[in-house]
């Protein structure tokens, strides 16, 4: 009743409230094979509810998406959980076993699936016997369709229905999930609710905390993202664009020229992705002499450097840091230039545009000491960066003891190292996870130097992250050689390139560089001491 209303759910389905009356004839485009209106698009959201409703889908139950960036996976970002399930988001980077992993223990029930993944599926299937229905997108190939899928995206779309009579549920019911390698062992499973999303998209979607704010989205933006959506809702952007009635641009698999064609065709302004993204952007429109002016793009997922902001900026594009993690829904932080009184911060200071920034509405950021004691936010004193909001992940699935050290002390734990200075803003230093991070994608390093450590002639190994220009990151396997043996890296990478082709290990890991120690350095309770290798080899890696 009209009394109760203000109590309404915060559940996703009333980010379209008023979307059509205020953006009905505005577009989205998926690459040169689709352009519906918001009408349309509304419609078939609609229409995937009651497709999957027919293909056996229920309050609850699991619905995973395999997809490149399209207006299909626009779709099921809203259909799935707006009729109360479940929307997983596989990655489909990932090898695998690892895929087949993640499906399992999310208990996936129904797979939206596009042909290029056909193999994977047909390799997977019969290690699924949860999958009770595939939906295949053909993509506008004319190739008979596979067995064992229950129809076509489009076809089933076309003949279903799109009145279907969303309702409200409890807000806490859980929207997504998906998993994140961003820890070591098995990829881990996060998810959000409802309300966690509905909070992230209304507080990202305005740009906050500084005078001249980092490039952030804002209606009279035309949208392309170039973070997956697989990853992290793609960083939550198309839930904030699709609220705010932008054009939207999908750009299907990344590939630079056709990002740079589709930034061109559209007029697209606002995007945003991880460093190495941008590089490859970069390269290509140096390539072809394509025009990157006024384009606002966010990078996260790793550091913004100098060098990166300055050659972005000399194409005239606008661009900032953002910070977060999967398990943060993800945005935490966003860099801004502040107006730093006098020359308090100092000449050698970085860009602020390249810090991870200042906290988010209804964010808490602290940096702590192992005993959970807040530092001093002096710009110099280092801590763990712990967080608090209403939108963080609550659990890993099924996973207590990791849950556990997360949420340790009622904050989460990000392990991650920075300072903060004293007018808020965030600089990521270090990293306390024994990840490394390679053009946006996870490499577990415990995993790889145990992997190196079984190579011939090794005697002992250990992985560390070093800088990349490129990447970011690369690993580096610093080894102890046999008596007698003199590695190589193809000696080394022999155990890494079985692990790959096992699908054990991502192809990220193979190993590029190496280096030969008489012995590895040791903390005094014994373990090999990684900040220190971290340290002689941040500078001046072997390559
Ligand atoms: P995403 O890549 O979407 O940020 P992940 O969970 O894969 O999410 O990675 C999160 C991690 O990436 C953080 O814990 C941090 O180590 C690193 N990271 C994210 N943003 C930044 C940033 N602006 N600067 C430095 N490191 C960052």
């Amino acid at each position: 009743t009209a009394t109760e209303y203000h109590r309404a759910p915060l559940t996703i389905r009333h980010l379209l409230n008023g979307v059509v009356a205020k953006a009905g004839d505005q577009r989205i485009v998926y690459r040169d094979r689709a352009d519906i209106d918001y009408r349309e698009f509304v419609g078939r959201v609609g229409r995937l509810a009651s497709l999957l409703e027919a293909a056996g889908a229920t309050q609850g139950m699991t619905v995973a998406v395999m997809d490149w960036d399209s207006h299909r996976y626009l779709e099921a970002y809203f259909a799935v959980p707006m009729m109360g399930a479940v929307l997983q988001t596989v990655n489909i980077r990932l090898p695998q076993p690892q895929i087949a992993y993640t499906l399992q223990h999310a208990e996936a029930e129904i797979l939206i699936v596009h042909r290029d993944f056909f193999p994977i599926v047909e390799a997977l299937r019969s290690r699924l016997p949860r999958l009770k229905a595939i939906v295949a997108i053909m993509d506008g190939a004319g190739d008979a369709l596979p067995s064992w899928c229950i129809g076509e995206y489009e076809t089933l779309s076309a003949a279903a229905s799109p009145d279907y009579p969303f309702e409200d549920f409890d807000e806490n019911a859980v929207a997504t999930t998906f998993y994140t390698s961003g820890t070591t062992g098995n990829p881990k499973g996060v998810c959000f609710t409802h309300r966690q999303l509905v909070l992230h998209t209304l507080a990202i979607s305005a740009p906050f905390g500084a005078s001249d704010a980092a490039p952030w989205i804002g209606v009279g933006d035309v949208y392309m993202p170039l973070t997956p959506m697989f990853h992290v809702h793609a960083w939550g952007f198309p839930y904030i664009a699709t609220m705010l009635g932008l054009k939207q641009v999908y750009p299907g698999r990344y590939e630079p020229a056709t990002i740079c064609a589709l930034r061109e065709t559209h007029g697209v302004s606002y995007s945003h992705c991880v460093p190495t993204v941008l590089e490859m952007v970069l390269n290509s429109a140096e390539d072809r002499g394509a025009d990157l002016a006024g384009w606002k793009v966010t990078i996260g997922g790793s550091a913004l450097t100098r060098s990166l902001l300055a050659r972005g900026q000399a194409h005239g594009m606008r661009l900032g840091a953002a910070y977060g993690m999967s398990e943060t829904c993800p945005v935490v932080a966003v860099a801004g230039r502040r107006e730093l009184p006098g020359d308090e911060g100092g000449a050698g200071m970085p860009d602020p545009l390249s810090l991870a920034g200042v906290s988010a509405p209804l964010v808490e950021v602290r940096i702590a000491d192992e005993n959970m004691n807040p530092a001093p936010h002096d710009g110099r004193t280092r801590g763990e960066v712990v967080v608090r909001s209403p939108w963080l992940t609550p659990l890993y699935t099924g996973d207590r003891k990791a849950t556990d050290a997360l949420w340790r002390g009622g904050w989460m734990h990000t392990q991650d190292i920075a300072t903060i200075d004293p007018w808020g803003q965030v600089q990521i230093r270090d990293r306390l996870k024994d990840v490394v991070k390679t053009g946006g994608e996870w490499v577990d390093s415990l995993q790889l130097e145990e992997l190196v450590a079984t190579g011939e002639g090794i005697a002992e190994a250990a992985v560390i992250a070093v800088p990349d220009v490129r990447w970011g990151e690369r690993p580096l396997a610093v080894v102890v050689a046999a008596p007698g043996c003199v590695p190589t890296l193809d000696s080394i990478n022999l155990p890494v390139d079985f692990a790959i082709a096992d699908g054990r290990i991502t192809r990220y890991a193979r190993l590029d560089r190496f280096a030969v120690v008489d012995q590895l350095p040791r903390t005094s309770v014994g373990k090999i001491d990684k900040k220190l290798l971290r340290a002689r080899y941040a500078e001046d890696a072997p390559s």
